[in-house]
Formats: structure tokens, sequence, C-alpha cells
């Protein structure tokens, strides 16, 4: 998978809000086939599929179109059609957005300031575009470095968790990825911090926030295992990869009353919450089952 910046909008400063599409592909047009494609399924099968399907664009040609069809397809949509060109792709529209929300919301997160902020934040410009197609579903997918864009489900209860109805000030997250749950944070939280130990991560990271312009979000190279002494006391910590324990480092980091959502375990993973109870006292709470890739220490 490439990790080559996407082409942006062309104009710039735009808001978070105004970048809700992508604009569609040639040939791209949703399909039956493709719509097919929108169920849970997890990062690895769907990489694996798309191993099978080879590097060909996967959603190039509607089926049953032979490649000359799809190129005369293609000839007419390069036309320009003033009325078409306004148009949402309706695989990344806003209203695909929604019933993700939607679907979040029927999962059990009731938190509406989280709601809204996964309603804000486009997903779509978070994946490689050969996912684009699929970045409203509830799953993971690939970002590359065998690392994955967490479940929208996941990435929406770990903040409500976390929040627990309050205000966050300032909030840690380990595992940048590809920046999509730090951009979600950076609208519940008034600063957000997050760190990457995978330089070509941390760098798509900054490629995919640029043309967002989150100006209190702040990306950081690093061993996120030891979390950033500099700018903690954090009254919020999130992890989004998972260690057979905290780290001791991000516990000493949080506020007192702050509170620490993580994955917990190797093949059978729970998520936890930890909360700091006083100087040296900490309670934790075991939630639900989860899984995520691993926390590993050490930069690459
Ligand atoms: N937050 C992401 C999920 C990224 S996947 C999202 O928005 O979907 C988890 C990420 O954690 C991976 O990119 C992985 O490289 C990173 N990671 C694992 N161990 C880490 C560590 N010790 N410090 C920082 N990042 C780490």
């Amino acid at each position: 998978m490439s990790d080559k910046p996407r082409s942006v909008p062309r104009s710039f400063p735009l808001s978070l809000d105004a970048l809700s599409g992508k604009p569609q592909r040639q040939g791209a047009a949703p399909t039956l086939a493709q719509s097919r494609i929108a169920t849970p399924q997890t990062a690895t099968q769907n990489k694996a599929q798309n191993a099978v399907r080879g590097s060909a664009p996967a959603y190039g040609a509607p089926n049953g179109i032979t490649p000359s069809r799809a190129q005369a397809i293609a000839n007419q949509r390069a036309q320009p059609a003033p009325a078409a060109t306004a148009r949402q792709n309706p695989l990344v529209s806003d209203a695909v957005r929604r019933a993700m929300v939607a679907r979040i919301a029927r999962q059990g997160v009731k938190d509406q300031l989280v709601l809204d902020a996964m309603q804000a934040v486009p997903r779509h410009l978070f994946v490689d575009e050969a996912f684009s197609s699929q970045a409203y579903i509830d799953a993971s997918l690939p970002i590359g470095h065998q690392q994955t864009i967490s479940q929208p489900y996941i990435v929406a209860r770990m903040i409500e968790v976390m929040r627990n109805g309050g205000p966050l000030q300032r909030v840690l997250e380990i595992g940048t990825g590809c920046g999509y749950q730090a951009t979600v944070l950076s609208r519940v939280a008034k600063e957000v911090f997050s760190i990457e130990r995978i330089k070509p991560l941390h760098e798509l990271a900054k490629a995919n926030l640029r043309p967002l312009r989150v100006p209190n979000l702040r990306l950081q190279y690093g061993d996120g295992m030891l979390g950033l002494p500099q700018a903690a006391p954090f009254d919020g910590i999130i992890l989004a990869a998972a260690g057979l324990e905290v780290p001791q480092a991000l516990l000493e980091q949080l506020t007192i009353g702050g509170r620490l959502v993580a994955p917990v375990g190797d093949k059978l993973q729970r998520l936890q919450l930890i909360t700091r109870a006083g100087k040296m006292e900490w309670t934790s709470e075991t939630l639900e089952d989860c899984h995520f890739v691993p926390l590993c220490p050490g930069t690459i």
C-alpha cells in the first residue's frame, strides 16, 4: 500500500467541515458489488481480499462491464456535467457518515459531543483512496506498515469512556497511525498530543492533517510508552495499541482524577479504564473485549 500523500483540495485554508467529500474518481461509480462489501470485517480480512483481487483497482469498473465499455463510460464522465459536479460521492458523503454515527449510537455510545465529533471528521480522508468506499463501515482498515485505522465504534467508545461527560483540557494519544482518532479527539478536548513510533506513519498523519488545519493537535514522533513528560500531566490518555500492561510512565502522567483508556492483552484483549485516584493510587475497571495492533517499544 502506498503511503504517498493523496491530492488535497485546491483552496486553502479549508475548515474541517468543508472537507466532507472527495471528488469521485473516474469510473468509480458505486456498484451493487461495492455495497455488498460494506459489512463489518477485520482489516486482516480486507487485506487478504484485496491481495486476492490484486493491485488492479478493485473498484475501477462496474461489475460485468468490459474494459473498453468502462473506458467509454469513463470518457463520458470526463465531459464536464455541470449538474453532477457539485454532487458528493455517495460512498463518502455526509449521509453515509451519518449512517455510521447512527450505528455507533445503536451500539451504545451516548455522548453527543463524541457522536458530533465522529460526524464532523471525514474518515475517508485518512485511508488510502483504494479503501475510501469502505471508510464508513464499522471496521478497521490497513494504513500500511502492518498497522490499521481503528474501527469507528471503538474510537467513539474509548473517547466516551475517557471523557465521562466532563470537559477535557489536555489529552494524550499513544499511536497516531493515520491521525484519525487524534482528529476526533481534537473536537472534544482543548489540547491534544499524539505520539507515533513509526516515522512514515507520523509523516502520513501530518500529511493527512495539513489540509484540515487542526490548531489544537500536536503530533510527536517517538516511543509513546514513555509518554510525553514535557507536556504532562494529562487529564485523559488513550492507547490505540495493546500492551500486556499499561506502562507506568503513562500512569504517572495522569492528573489526579485523570482517566486512561487502553486495550490490554495479547490475543485476548480487554479495554481497561484506569483512573488516578491519588498521588500513588490508581483504580482499574475492565470493560469490553477489543482487538488492537500491539504496543511496541522504541521507534522505527
Ligand atoms: N489512532 C489510530 C490507530 C492507529 S493503530 C487511528 O486513528 O485509527 C496503532 C498505532 O500505534 C500504530 O500506528 C502503531 O505504530 C502505534 N504504536 C504502537 N506502539 C507504539 C508506541 N510505543 N508509541 C507510539 N505509537 C505506537
